[in-house]
C-alpha cells in the first residue's frame, strides 16, 4: 500500500492522506504488529477501516496501555512495541 491509498476508514471520514500521515505518521498506509493474536492467530488488522486501524483492545490501567486483549479469544498478550504504532486501536478499555 502507498500513501495514496484510499481506506474504508478514509472514505467513510472524508479524510484526506495528507491528514493520515499527520495523525499516524507518513508510514501509516502499514498495519503495525502483532498483525496476528499470540494464543489463537486471529487477524489483528481492521480491515472494515483499513490501515492503520487493528482489533485488538488495549486495556488502559492509570492512564497508560498495559497490555492487549484479544478481541477474538479474549487473552491477553504484552505490549511488545511501546511506538506510536501501538496505539493505532480505537479499542481501549479503561480498568481500575
Ligand atoms: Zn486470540
Amino acid at each position: 500500500m502507498t500513501s495514496d491509498t484510499i481506506t474504508p476508514y478514509m472514505k467513510r471520514t472524508d479524510t484526506t492522506p495528507e491528514r493520515m500521515a499527520e495523525f499516524w505518521g507518513e508510514d501509516w498506509a502499514i498495519f503495525k504488529g502483532p498483525l496476528e493474536c499470540p494464543h489463537c492467530h486471529a487477524d489483528l488488522r481492521d480491515h472494515e477501516n483499513g490501515p492503520p486501524f487493528k482489533r485488538e483492545i488495549g486495556i488502559d490501567i492509570n492512564d497508560r496501555i498495559a497490555y492487549w486483549r484479544c478481541p477474538d479469544c479474549s487473552q491477553n498478550f504484552e505490549r511488545n512495541q511501546p511506538t506510536p504504532g501501538s496505539f493505532r486501536t480505537s479499542n481501549i478499555v479503561v480498568q481500575s
